[in-house]
């Protein structure tokens, strides 16, 4: 009788073993977790996999693995919030490599300006997830570098789960008030760091006032995380699994909260 009822419950989604260990095997953020954030994460991404949808543009094909590899990058940084941060959209994109959009900015005189640009991800407000998988698999090659594209595309979703993008995801209202103290104050250094470097090299444009770095980072955070709170959040998220170490000497408050809201770095 028992086991009558215990096989009409909905079995819990599951990956198979080998599926599971050639995933891990491609990703070095999941390869380095403990066992326990590990088997959280196998959790995870098979809840993913039963309800999100991954759909491949653009002639790409992505194979089994392919999609457990997304689904668990998807859910590395839930590994802590749990699964209520897969809630609010069900479509994943996936382009063979960056793809152009069109953006919209107004500039001081209110006129509106119109360009376009290649990007690797975006995230609509509680719709669709896109990436480029060449990027993804580059940063599987050089997990260190700082980039994370469908962690960053994760961190803007997390962030709306609360209505307003702002930097801020859900959090209890004592941490969120310190969270928004910390994250404010270490954006605005960034961004008056960000503004003296572009400067200087506006001066002087033959002699890069970084020349130790690739163009587009500082201290090893993609500059890009001056441009908003949001892109703050998302792009810090990113050096919190893939270049924790630049994170801490640079930001140290920023990445305790961060080590709080995600767990340990794999790198850490
Ligand atoms: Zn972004």
């Amino acid at each position: 009788m028992f086991e009558f009822l215990r096989r009409l419950r909905r079995p819990a989604p599951s990956i198979d073993d080998e599926l599971w260990r050639i995933t891990v095997a491609a990703l070095p953020w999941a390869n380095d977790l403990d066992a326990p954030r590990q088997q959280r994460l196998r959790e995870l991404s098979a809840r993913f996999l039963r309800e999100k949808t991954i759909t491949p543009v653009q002639g790409l094909q992505l194979d089994e693995v392919q999609h457990c590899m997304l689904a668990a990058m998807c859910c590395l940084p839930l590994l802590e919030f749990g699964a209520e941060g897969l809630h609010g959209w069900s479509q994943m994109l996936v382009y063979p490599d960056e793809f152009r959009v069109k953006l919209v900015d107004f500039d001081e005189n209110d006129v509106q300006h119109e360009w376009h640009e290649e990007i690797s991800g975006e995230s609509h407000d509680n719709g669709v997830l896109i990436v480029s998988w060449a990027d993804v698999a580059a940063e599987c090659a050089a997990p260190h570098r700082g980039d994370m594209v469908v962690v960053h595309e994760m961190a803007h979703k997390l962030d709306f789960l609360d209505g307003v993008v702002d930097g801020t995801p859900p959090l209890p209202r004592e941490w969120q008030l310190e969270w928004a103290r910390d994250f404010q104050a270490a954006y605005e250094d960034f961004g008056d760091e960000v503004d003296a470097l572009l400067d200087a090299e506006d001066e002087d444009p033959d002699r890069s006032a970084n020349d130790d770095e690739d163009p587009g980072y500082l201290h090893g955070i993609r500059i890009t995380a001056a441009d908003a709170p949001e892109e703050f959040f998302a792009v810090v998220s990113e050096c919190h699994f893939s270049n924790p170490d630049a994170l801490l000497a640079r930001m140290p408050r920023v990445a305790a909260h961060l080590t709080r809201f995600y767990g340990p770095s794999p790198f850490a």
